[in-house]
């Protein structure tokens, strides 16, 4: 069966990641999380003392990036890859609402982004890949055979992400998430570099109102068509 590449990309919090695990698992391919990407740059320039949300030393930054060296392991009690920063583990930390408040302002900086997406084509050239973010299918992928752009509204995404974060002990009130959604929506699409744009050939799916079993069998339905096409 030849292996195609799936780019899904969306708003935040849409549950672009869960669905592409989901897919990934199920079709035998590589899930890549690029946002994990951008986030654990974030969180290197945090622990570096290069970003807070009263500063920003965005040069100091590009000048770092050499150093700065992410890698996917496969963890397999969890069934998924992790992302390590400089060979640390650091999947847990680049979730917290610190790093998700600064990440779209790293996310701007295009020399950034260039490293992040490089290294993307790279894990993504032999097909076989399901890769969700902000532009896969317009930047990264864009000749990716099956695109998906994923969309719900602001408040059924910031409750699914509350939830998930007072279920992993994080002490937040839906009101912050609310606004961190917003907020990062708007930098994510109008940025000059990469903005979040939906792909002329991208699929729309809004699952506002779909069970993720429902979004599940849609969007296997549409990856089995275009594998056997
Ligand atoms: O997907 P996630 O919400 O974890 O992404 C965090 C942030 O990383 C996004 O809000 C966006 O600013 C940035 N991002 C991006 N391009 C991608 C993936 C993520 O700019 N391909």
């Amino acid at each position: 069966m030849s292996k195609i590449t799936i780019a899904i990309d969306g708003f935040s919090s849409t549950g672009k990641s869960t669905v592409a695990k989901q897919l990934a698992k199920k079709l035998g391919y590589v899930y890549v999380d690029t946002g994990a990407m951008y986030r654990a740059i974030t969180l290197y320039a945090m622990e570096k003392g290069l970003i807070s949300e009263e500063k920003f030393h965005k040069n100091e930054l590009i000048q770092h990036l050499p150093e700065i060296v992410l890698e996917f392991k496969f963890n397999d009690k969890k069934g998924f890859s992790e992302i390590y920063l400089n060979g640390k583990n650091v999947e847990n930390k680049i979730r917290s609402m610190a790093v998700s408040n600064l990440v779209s302002k790293v996310a701007e900086v295009s020399e950034v982004r260039k490293k992040l997406v490089e290294q993307q084509q790279k894990i993504g050239e032999n097909k076989g890949v399901v890769m969700d973010g902000r532009d896969i299918g317009t930047v990264v992928f864009p000749d990716a055979e099956l695109k998906l752009f994923m969309t719900a509204s602001a408040e059924t995404r910031a409750e699914r992400r509350y939830k998930e974060l007072i279920n992993s002990n994080n002490n937040v009130t839906f009101e912050e998430v609310l606004k961190n959604v917003k907020f990062r929506d708007h930098l994510d699409s109008t940025r000059d570099d990469s903005p979040l744009i939906m792909a002329d050939d991208a699929i729309k799916i809004d699952n506002s109102n779909m069970t993720q079993e429902e979004q599940f069998d849609k969007i296997l339905n549409l990856a089995l068509q275009k594998i056997n096409h």
